[in-house]
């Protein structure tokens, strides 16, 4: 990747805080007097969803308070020193946590099946757990729109099931609420604004974890239709934002059975065109 030029990095920061601040705005992902428990991995997402953040609250007419947190999972070779290193020279609030869940995961899993949907699971708990303890109101994730996209088709192809990765989500307890503030920062941007940033990147594959193989199929996929039809990742992204139940084929998201006919007002004289 070939460096920004001045202009470059400041058109494509404004970007990417338009579009943070449309999706706080569009979902109330942040209000006065939240604190956000802003959760970083080490990748070039969660940095970069920190770094708007903090842009954002020095810009935003609303109050709220950020503590980032990272958790140290156990992986072998994991850089314990990097992110409190560039947390401290911040300054900004954080809380490093440390739990094995790598050890629990290999004894768990037996080898060469997927360890991912546990190691997320042991993961998220402990991230709730965290938010109680620092009295974080809101746990910011830093997944962005191809995220959500490849969500879609991934639970399309493989669960039979048509949803995606909300912006902001209630946790099943219902007492937590995950938000995603780059739910529309599309996922170039945010590597380009990685590494004009120069941000210390921690490498997400320290598990020795199979790569999530499904996901990089999807992914290739959505890119090749992306080349093929530019704009196309666009348009899916809309069709998101834009669902409408009585054109799909679930019964409990649409009272298909009681559906009538209304009296019908005066026949205009000409055919409207059918909808499809
Ligand atoms: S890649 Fe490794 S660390 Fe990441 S979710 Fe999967 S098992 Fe966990």
């Amino acid at each position: 990747m070939t460096s920004l030029t001045e202009a470059e990095a400041k058109k494509l920061k404004k970007r990417l805080l338009r579009h943070v601040g449309k999706a706080i705005q569009d979902f109330n992902m942040i209000e006065d007097g939240d604190h956000v428990m802003v959760c970083v991995s080490g990748g070039k997402d969660s940095y970069g969803m920190l770094d708007l953040l903090l842009e954002l609250q020095r810009k935003a007419p609303i109050q709220f308070t950020i503590t980032a947190v990272n958790l140290d999972q156990g992986q072998p070779g994991f850089p314990k020193h990097i992110l409190p290193e560039y947390l401290d020279a911040l300054g900004v609030a954080h809380k490093i946590v440390t739990e094995d869940t790598y050890s629990i995961v290999k004894r768990v899993i037996p080898e060469g099946k997927t360890t991912c949907s546990l190691c997320s699971r042991l993961r998220r708990g402990i991230l709730y757990r965290v938010a109680d303890e620092i009295g974080a109101t809101k746990l910011a994730l830093g997944h962005h729109r191809d995220d959500l996209m490849e969500t879609l088709f991934l639970n399309m192809f493989y669960n039979g099931q048509l949803k995606a990765m909300p912006p902001k989500l209630l946790s099943d307890n219902g007492g937590h609420i995950l938000i995603r503030p780059l739910a529309y920062a599309p996922e170039k941007d945010l590597a380009k604004w990685a590494e004009h940033r120069a941000f210390p990147i921690i490498p997400c594959d320290l598990c020795g974890s199979q790569e999530n193989l499904k996901r990089k199929q999807v992914k290739r996929m959505l890119q090749a239709w992306e080349q093929e039809s530019p704009g196309r990742l666009d348009v899916i992204f809309a069709s998101l934002q834009s669902v409408k139940p009585s054109h799909l084929a679930d019964p409990e998201r649409f009272d298909f059975q009681n559906l009538k006919t209304k009296p019908r007002e005066a026949e205009l004289p000409f055919l409207a065109p059918m909808e499809v």
